[in-house]
């Protein structure tokens, strides 16, 4: 999946295509969801469905639920509910603490509690991938609105901070009462802990950050007043408005591209997203982008072992001694992972795109990550 993918640069003029609803939604279960709903029960757009934790999947549909097993919701929408439709909150003007938790029950983890320990937010709209996802220019084009709403609900969050927007070099933006900062590195520069470190100094404190997407996410829920029931996502090179729990077979079906010829799917980013195992499923609300890719962009899986060439450790942008932690990481060895510092790792994925012998390498240091969490003592 390395060498042959071409880079999509997308432009402002790349028009976010609105796609027609689909015959079924299918709401996936398996990133911890339990569900909230019975076969046979009617729902309508913002119902709760399932849960995880305090975070809440929310109808796109008014429909019955056709099915429910340990892996998905399968709801047939139907336009004639006799079911009352929910009413819109007066976001802007709930408690600030009853925001942060409705934002959050919609996925948006990455907001403090504490306003006051926020002297500074930094929106991060620069590309979140090296290959596949590219900035996103299409959303201050046909979006800004819904980002100036993002602004606002930042601003009452937390009153004194400075705002700021790092975009790429000469993107041409210009937002209301925020800083845009124009930044000239590339992937893997371009993520939030070195654009952090860029624009604020390592540091420093009180800096609170988040994507251009979350920042989208914000505002539809404080303009709306409802619950995120759609996104926007990047697919190959088109982008859609698309409803949560679309079929992903749907969604490729609807822009042309051809399921069967479909080997490999993953989302939110080539070099450090999620690889689908399956297509069966529908797109959920935390997506921003859908890859897809042929036989023959897919190298072939063998099971050489590391060679020691170093080629990982060379690339790593925070000097991890990748070979030693991969190494450890493959063995389980999950202590001497941390002495080579595992949770520096930032999950960029250059070691993984650099290895000759194609070690999924990444995904050993995310294994190890989940297995040094549980190895924490409680409380
Ligand atoms: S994914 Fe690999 S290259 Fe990137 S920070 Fe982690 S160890 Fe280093
Ligand atoms: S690039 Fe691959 S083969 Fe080379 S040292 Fe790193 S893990 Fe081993």
């Amino acid at each position: 999946m390395k060498k042959t993918l071409q880079r999509i640069d997308y432009t402002a003029s790349t028009k976010i295509q609105v796609l027609e609803p689909p015959s079924y939604y299918t709401f996936m279960l398996d990133a911890g969801y339990t569900s909230a709903v019975k076969k046979k029960e009617e729902v309508v757009i913002g119902d709760i469905i399932a849960t995880c934790r305090n975070t809440h999947l929310y109808s796109s549909c008014n429909g019955i639920v056709e099915s429910v097993s340990e892996k998905a919701i399968k709801i047939t929408p139907h336009e004639e509910s006799t079911k009352e439709q929910i009413s819109p909150l007066s976001f802007k003007t709930m408690e600030r603490s009853a925001q942060i938790e409705y934002l959050e029950a919609n996925g948006i983890d990455s907001l403090w509690r504490n306003t006051k320990n926020v002297q500074v937010c930094i929106i991060n709209a620069l590309p979140t991938d090296a290959v596949a996802v590219q900035y996103m220019p299409f959303l201050f084009a046909e979006e800004k609105e819904t980002l100036e709403h993002g602004i606002e609900t930042l601003r009452s969050l937390y009153p004194s901070a400075r705002i700021r927007c790092a975009v790429p070099k000469n993107a041409n933006i210009s937002m209301q009462s925020v800083e845009v900062v124009e930044y000239a590195k590339t992937y893997p520069y371009t993520l939030t802990p070195f654009v952090k470190q860029e624009l604020e100094g390592q540091d420093a404190l009180g800096v609170l950050t988040l994507s251009l997407i979350d920042l989208w996410r914000i505002g539809s829920i404080a303009r709306s007043g409802k619950p995120l029931t759609e996104t926007i996502l990047v697919v190959n090179n088109a982008v859609v408005r698309c409803p949560v729990g679309y079929p992903l077979t749907s969604l490729l079906e609807r822009l042309s591209i051809s399921v069967d010829s479909v080997a490999g799917a993953v989302s939110n980013g080539v070099m450090n997203g999620e690889p689908l195992c399956t297509l069966e499923g529908g797109v959920l609300p935390h997506f921003y982008s859908l890859h897809t890719f042929k036989k023959e962009e897919i190298p072939p899986v063998t099971d050489d072992p590391c060679v020691s060439c170093g080629f990982c450790t060379s690339v790593c942008p925070v000097g991890i001694r990748v070979h030693l932690l991969n190494q450890y990481a493959e063995r389980t060895m999950f202590e001497a992972c941390q002495e080579e510092h595992l949770e520096a790792c930032i999950e960029c994925g250059m070691c993984d795109y650099v290895c000759i012998t194609k070690r999924p390498i990444m995904q050993y240091i995310r294994n190890a990550k989940q297995h040094t969490k549980k190895m924490l003592p409680m409380g």
